[in-house]
């Protein structure tokens, strides 16, 4: 099928559009094969979509809004017999013809169009013309050498697409947020990398592979993606023999960070993205990510950290990080979940107790890296 795409802020973008757009096209064409993407007055032309594949076109950064289209001779017949044809979906009740013509010497108003192709439509189908909020809206773009018409739009991911905002280093957990994250900024234009500190008191192919799998969907709107590993038992026996109880996952967090910088450092990464949503749980209250946050002075950005849970459970279920994060998984996070965690962690503190770990190898932690992902067939 063939698709019609409308932009979503690339409008906003002036004379920096055609990077954006051309951009967009790159994503599209890489991650759906077979297509042929070009620009049209209103967005992109979609040629060769599979329709299995639509789902997924909802969820690419930079589409405010698309459908399936049709293609056919500016001429009224032609138009009227398309949109005969077609099965525009049951119980439909209420509509309207929306016309814009780009091509002025087309012989029929706007208006007269709308009215000859409404009033077909309302013999062949039976619905009723409603001008404000139909159920369903037949959209017909008149150009020179062509009219291209399309029903009833889907709402797309928006933002703009990714690939335009530069890298950043995500901290993917295996748990729901930090997938949601992710996608989050690749929606805003940022291409991802991950990492992960992998827990190795539990290694069993399982662990690593939950983690591959959420790398994997990720990849889906994005494109190949690194994942590093890092292996985190040299960190975890210090933080067990030398950290209080309550203090371990602050701890265990400020070493994230300081490990991601330099990761982040050598992939040329400008922030590191996190799943932290405030007061979700002990390690996000302000006192905890203030301590944890100031482990590093490198740009950390939380894109969660306004939303609530429920919604970033529905975004996981929607672009499909939601089944796997569900999986039983041993965190090294989850493992130092204490008692009574420090909900007010005082810097000071956390000064005394890093003084007694030994940070010579941090800048040598081992790390292995991958390539996840959709690779052009
Ligand atoms: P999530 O659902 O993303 O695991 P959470 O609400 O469980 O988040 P925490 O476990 O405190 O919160 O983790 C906060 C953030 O720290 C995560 O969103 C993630 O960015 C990072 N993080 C936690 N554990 C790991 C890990 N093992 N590897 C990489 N990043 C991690
Ligand atoms: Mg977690």
């Amino acid at each position: 099928m063939n698709i019609i795409a409308h932009f979503d802020e690339i409008f906003l973008k002036g004379s920096n559009q055609k990077h954006f757009i051309s951009k967009l096209i790159k994503n599209l064409e890489f991650l759906f094969t077979g297509i042929k993407v070009s620009r049209i007055e209103s967005g992109l032309w979609i040629e060769n979509f599979k329709d299995t594949e639509l789902p997924r076109l909802g969820l690419i950064a930079g589409i405010a809004n698309f459908a399936p289209a049709w293609l056919v001779k500016p001429d009224l017949k032609e138009i009227i017999t398309l949109v005969e044809s077609q099965n525009w979906g049951e119980n439909i009740k209420t509509f309207r013809v929306k016309a814009e013509r780009s091509d002025k010497n087309f012989l029929l108003t706007s208006i007269e169009l709308e009215k000859e192709v409404g009033s077909a439509m309302n013999i062949k189908f039976g619905y009723k013309v409603q001008l404000k909020d139909p159920e369903f809206n037949l959209h017909i773009n008149i150009a020179k050498d062509r009219a291209i018409v399309f029903g009833n739009t889907v709402p797309g991911a928006g933002g703009l697409p990714t690939g335009t905002a530069g890298k950043v280093l995500c901290l993917l957990s295996g748990g729901i947020d930090s997938p949601i994250a992710a996608y989050q900024m690749m929606r805003r234009g940022a291409t991802i990398e991950l990492v992960h500190f992998q827990n190795q008191t539990k290694v069993t192919q399982e662990v690593s592979q939950k983690i591959i799998d959420l790398a994997e969907v990720l990849s889906r709107y994005q494109g190949k993606i690194t994942l590093h590993i890092v292996p985190f038992e040299h960190w975890q026996k210090q933080t067990v023999m030398k950290v209080p109880s309550d203090y371990r996952m602050l701890i265990t967090r400020r070493l994230m960070f300081k490990i991601s910088e330099i990761i982040a450092d050598k992939v040329d990464a400008k922030a590191l993205v996190t799943g932290d949503s405030l007061g979700q749980v002990a390690s996000q209250t302000l006192e905890n990510l203030e301590v944890v946050y100031s482990a590093t002075n490198m740009l950390k950005l939380s894109p969660l950290i306004g939303a609530n849970k429920i919604d970033i459970m529905n975004l996981a279920r929607k672009i499909g990080t939601l089944e796997i994060s569900n999986r039983p998984y041993e965190d090294c996070c989850s493992l130092f979940v204490s008692k009574h965690p420090q909900t007010k962690a005082r810097q000071k503190e956390i000064e005394n107790i890093e003084r007694n770990l030994d940070f010579s190898q941090l800048k040598d932690t081992p790390y292995m890296s991958y390539k996840i992902g959709m690779t052009k067939a």
